[in-house]
């Protein structure tokens, strides 16, 4: 199957973003992919690039520097991925949950964004459907959205237009080594690959990969859940979700909230976006069962009646499918983004949890200027494989 100079493992959101940008620096790059382009979890995902569902800091600027790699990327690329930046907002049921929400407004507009608390009647204004006793919430203007499908195969047909070579539906099942240990080759199922570098962008399955070079890497799979429904009225303009998202996102956010014990149980959090088809994606929950993604009708009923109580409307909307997927969930919640020490021209970049889409632009950006000894836009440290060094992990570890 020739020599490469780099093969990305994986055709999600992540490999195919540093597919891409690697081949625009010139590299030779091999995407391996043992189904087809988008085929995991950024194939039964939602479609959004958020910052307000960042926490400050490094993860809100990533999410940022995304975005604005998103603008060019739409400018610059024929293959429309249905790009567009409408806002998000996030609402609040409880004064308790507005105050916590208000806090971190405060902080994430001291460091520059632009977001803003909203009254209960500015709500109303924005989206005539909500229910009308909510306290107020967080309007955020960068916030953006796309067709992660489409942003995958985007990725994959502009990057062939500068020589990438895709294998699609080939399985890596080992990865070979010189004497000092180093990677000398990838072995797929259909045969094998020379290169010096292999970039392992498998999400969920990462740690599979990791097996293959003797290394641990904690990444989980963390399930979620949509419902689809039918084409219909204008039910919202752009995502909106309860600020109670962030309660099921992050594990050190504490607030209480008045949820049935179907809801608590499931984890489910309200969200809600609308699709260029006029369908709208309802979430969504998280919860750490392995990998299945079946559907299931008890979690499924938890986010209809998590969902008719910001949108009554919904009580008379037919959904006409659900669909799973699983977030690679990494342990401390930023992604892996780094060469491996132990096993020079090994590198990783994944476990993006509920953030993959979002962070893909900014993800292949940043392992293409790593790779080339660029300075990187961040402190990158903190995304290192080696934060692990001498930790043991067991399972669905959370912070
Ligand atoms: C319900 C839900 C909603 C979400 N909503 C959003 C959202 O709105 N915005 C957002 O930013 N994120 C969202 N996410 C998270 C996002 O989907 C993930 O973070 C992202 O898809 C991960 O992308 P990835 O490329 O790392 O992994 P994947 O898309 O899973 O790609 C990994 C690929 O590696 C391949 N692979 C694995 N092993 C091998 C092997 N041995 N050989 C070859 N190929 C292999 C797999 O087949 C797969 O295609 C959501 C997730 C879920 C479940």
């Amino acid at each position: 199957m020739s020599s490469f100079d780099v093969v990305v493992v994986g055709a999600g959101a992540i490999g195919s973003s540093v597919a891409y940008h690697l081949t625009k620096k010139g590299f030779g790059v091999a995407l391996v992919e043992r189904g087809d382009v988008a085929g995991g979890t950024s194939g039964h995902c939602d479609a959004v690039a958020l910052i307000c569902d960042k926490k400050p800091g490094i993860d809100t600027q990533m999410g940022y520097e995304s975005i604005q790699v998103f603008k060019q990327l739409a400018h610059d690329f024929s293959y429309d991925f249905e790009f567009h930046q409408p806002g998000s907002l996030y609402v609040c049921e409880t004064e308790q949950e507005l105050e916590v929400a208000s806090e971190y407004v405060k902080q994430q507009q001291a460091d520059g964004y632009d977001m803003h608390l909203v009254g209960n009647y500015e709500m109303q204004q924005m989206e005539p459907y909500l229910a009308k006793d909510l306290q107020g919430g967080i309007w955020t203007v960068p916030d953006s959205a796309m067709n992660p499908l489409k942003l995958c195969f985007a990725f994959v047909e502009e990057s062939k237009k500068l020589g990438l070579k895709l294998f699609d539906h080939t399985k890596v099942v080992g990865i070979g080594r010189d004497e000092k240990g180093a990677v000398e080759s990838v072995v797929t199922d259909k045969g094998k690959i020379n290169t010096k570098t292999v970039i392992n962008c498998a999400g969920v399955w990462a740690p599979e990969l990791g097996k293959l070079v003797g290394i641990d890497i904690p990444i989980f799979p963390r399930k979620g859940t949509n419902l689809v429904s039918e084409k219909t009225t204008k039910i919202c303009h752009q995502k909106v979700h309860e600020f109670g998202y962030m309660l099921s996102k992050f594990e050190d956010i504490n607030f209480k909230r008045n949820v049935s014990d179907l809801v608590e149980k499931n984890n489910v959090a309200f969200a809600i976006e609308p699709t260029d088809a006029d369908n709208f994606l309802i979430g969504g929950n998280r919860e750490y069962k392995g990998f299945s993604i079946a559907p299931e009708i008890e979690v499924m009923r938890a986010i209809a009646e998590r969902s008719i109580r910001f949108f009554p409307i919904l009580k008379e909307v037919n959904m006409i499918r659900a669909y799973s997927g699983v977030r690679p969930y990494c342990v401390g919640h930023l992604p892996i983004v780094s060469e491996v020490e132990e096993v020079p021209g090994f590198w990783i970049a994944a476990g993006h949890e509920g953030d993959g889409i979002s962070l893909s632009p900014i993800t292949g950006k940043m392992v293409a200027q790593l790779m080339t000894g660029e300075k990187t836009d961040f402190d990158s440290d903190q995304l290192k494989f080696s934060r692990f060094k001498g930790k043991t992990f067991t399972g669905f570890e959370e912070e």
